[in-house]
């Protein structure tokens, strides 16, 4: 039996990390890539834009997918002699810049440590022997893409929606389209002024906060979503390339606010690994800022988010 169905509509119900208000003649069409639901929204008549935007996240998957044969990624894992695109060029640059300047906190080269932890199929998590073992695979500094990489294996999951969802929203500009929703799994990028509500951490059901947004991405990274629970205990998809483990920072979740969704995406990782100390990361990417849910309900943020983004709160 085919599950997909299935498991869309409950990853619908469960999974959207942020939602936006609409207007009437709106409408959302869902696709499923980068192993999450998308949803679109755009004007009534700017429908054929969105059939685009669907075949450019196939093009982006098939890129960027480490696991899918013939992609980039993969062929650039498996040491197969191949051109770089622009599009890998970019990602792969910035994620240096990111592991640089986050001290490896986000860390390019974490592949090794995320095939280990692969939280959608585990349920007990590994030994030390093993993490061990994978983190002697793992450093950035070591990296280059045009230096002898062979002994490293990429892992782009931490910013490449936000990268295709910059490539959507570029589209979709080119394309007259003034005001638009783009939501990668929560990747979200508008095209206009929207209010944006962002998903308790501890109740993913309801909202926590609600901002309002024009012409940004925000992007928010959490454990709520991707996780397995052994003897009590939550081991989720963001690994801190310090220890080998799950983060373990004190923090429920990260939005970063930004114009470019790469940016957001890969700063919301960093900060989550980095913990509360992380929001200084802000600094260092001008244009960029952050709110901060903390495992105790704490709210941080960046100086000057509450007026800047007219910030509410929920609790
Ligand atoms: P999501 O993909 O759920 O939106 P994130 O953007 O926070 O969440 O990215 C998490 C993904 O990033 C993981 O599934 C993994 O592929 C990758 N990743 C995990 N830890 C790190 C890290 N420390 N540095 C860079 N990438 C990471
Ligand atoms: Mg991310």
């Amino acid at each position: 039996m085919n599950k997909k169905p299935i498991f869309l509509i409950l990853l619908l119900l469960i999974m959207v990390a942020l939602c936006s208000c609409q207007k009437e003649s709106d409408i959302t069409r869902q696709g499923f890539y980068f192993d999450t639901v998308i949803n679109i929204t755009v004007d009534e008549k700017h429908l054929s834009s969105v059939s685009d935007a669907m075949d450019l996240c196939a093009e982006m998957e098939n890129t960027f997918s480490p696991t899918k044969e013939g992609s980039e990624i993969y062929k650039i894992n498996n040491n197969q002699n191949i051109g770089i695109s622009k599009d890998v060029r970019t990602v792969l640059d910035f994620s240096m810049a990111v592991s640089k300047e986050s001290d490896g906190a986000f860390d390019v080269t974490v592949a090794p440590l995320t095939k280990l932890w692969n939280v959608k199929e585990r349920t007990i998590p590994p030994t030390d022997d093993e993490i061990a073992s994978a983190l002697s695979k793992v450093g950035y500094e070591n990296f280059s893409l045009t230096g002898s990489s062979e002994d490293f294996d990429i892992d782009p999951g931490a910013v490449a929606k936000g990268y295709a969802a910059d490539r959507v929203r570029d589209l979709f500009i080119e394309q007259g389209i003034d005001k638009a929703i783009i939501d990668l799994g929560g990747n979200v990028v508008l095209i206009g002024e929207y209010s944006v509500g962002i998903r308790d951490p501890f109740n993913p059901d309801n909202l926590y906060a609600k901002i309002m947004l024009k012409d940004k991405s925000a992007v928010t990274s959490g454990a709520y979503q991707r996780y397995f629970e052994y003897n009590g205990k939550r081991y989720h998809h963001i690994i801190d390339p310090r220890t080998g483990k799950c983060a373990e920072s004190g923090l429920a979740s990260v939005t970063v606010i930004s114009e470019s969704s790469m940016e957001a995406d890969a700063l919301s990782t960093a900060i989550y690994v980095m913990g509360e100390d992380g929001l200084s990361l802000c600094e260092k990417f001008p244009g960029t800022d952050a709110l901060l849910i903390t495992e105790k309900g704490d709210v941080i943020t960046t100086k000057g988010f509450e007026e800047k983004y007219s910030l509410t709160l929920f609790n």
